[in-house]
């Protein structure tokens, strides 16, 4: 059995929300524990700077807070390397070559691109950065040969841009780079309070840290099905992002007997809301048991930083060089 090398990365802009741990985190912790796969999970703290260049005072702090988010959410630093994008110099390096290659519409039609200028209207996202996040992303991936890359679905236009850098790459120089695959997870966009995708940047997000007080008010004001005007009229659960999260946080049981109730009219949406409420916090103990725990040994986060991004540097200085190599520079 051949190991594949999987690899992904999250910005460290804030709090972790739900999206981030249903569409990535959850799916990388499944695949550290298969051991067909050698697992890389970076902090993309460059990646930070392209929405984010104007306030960068978060974001020495954000970095150990996401990585002590991913040990609780179950990342095992045995099986899986974590590492910090800026101190493998390496990236900027491909990132640089990558983008003389690159040809300036495959940037401009990016899905993505276009969705974020229009939402994050509050920000001046017409930089060069911006425009060419994906080409650093495509660095990030190939130059650790990854085969898979678990990603949520807004990420997919920024794969396949990869996959198209990777192809072009290795047909101007020389066959370097594996053609990644995007891992999709199984679910891979989850909606927040707003009925908008859960972003950071969009304050529609509940945090994996949330509890309490904080956790209730914001199921409480969940959108739900908006023909659902009363507790007496009929609800449809399919089109409920409520029911939505209790798919994943409910036993099997009460999902069915929710669906059941809520079509009949039998149970209203703040007696729906409340039961979500109680079924999160109880998905959440063990994770939030976790983060107490890596607040209180800060210095083992940083020992697992520190070896990681040895681990991670290794590899990448060697497909650099090979790549200066190939292009002959
Ligand atoms: P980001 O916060 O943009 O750095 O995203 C980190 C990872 O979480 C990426 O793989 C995203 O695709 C995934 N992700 C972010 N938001 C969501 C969401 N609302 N639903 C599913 N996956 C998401």
């Amino acid at each position: 059995m051949t190991t594949k090398r999987i690899l992904s990365g999250m910005r460290p802009t804030g709090k972790l929300h739900l999206g981030n741990l249903h569409g990535a985190l959850k799916n990388w912790v499944n695949l550290q524990n298969e051991n067909n796969y050698e697992c890389f999970y970076f902090v993309a703290d460059w990646h930070a700077l392209t929405s984010d260049y104007g306030d960068t005072g978060q974001i020495l702090e954000n970095i150990t807070d996401m990585v002590i988010d991913w040990l609780s959410a179950g990342l095992d630093p045995q099986k899986s390397t974590l590492f910090v994008q800026s101190k493998i110099k390496e990236h900027a390096e491909l990132f640089l070559l990558l983008s003389m290659i690159t040809p300036l519409p495959w940037l401009e039609r990016n899905p993505t691109y276009k969705e974020m200028k229009e939402e994050l209207t509050n920000r001046d996202l017409s930089t060069f950065g911006f425009l060419g996040y994906p080409v650093l992303q495509a660095a990030d991936i190939i130059i650790y040969k990854a085969h898979g890359v678990p990603v949520g679905v807004d990420q997919l236009p920024h794969v396949e841009l990869t996959r198209e850098i990777a192809r072009r790459f290795n047909f101007l120089y020389r066959e370097i780079f594996p053609i990644p695959e995007p891992l999709i997870s199984d679910v891979p966009k989850l909606l927040g309070i707003d009925g908008r995708k859960m972003s950071k940047s969009y304050g529609n997000s509940i945090f994996i840290s949330d509890t309490g007080d904080e956790l209730s008010k914001k199921i409480m004001s969940m959108f739900t099905d908006p023909q659902r005007m009363r507790k007496t009229d009929p609800g449809r659960p399919e089109i409920c992002n409520v029911f939505s999260f209790h798919q994943l946080y409910s036993e099997e049981e009460s999902i069915k007997e929710i669906d059941v109730e809520c079509r009949r009219a039998g149970i209203g949406c703040i007696e729906c809301k409340k039961r979500l409420a109680a079924r999160i916090t109880e998905g959440l103990k063990s994770v939030h048991e976790r983060q107490e725990y890596y607040r209180s040994h800060m210095q083992e986060v940083s020992d697992i930083i520190e070896d990681g991004n040895a681990r991670a540097e290794k590899i990448a200085k060697a497909t650099l060089g090979e790549v200066r190599e190939a292009v002959k520079i």
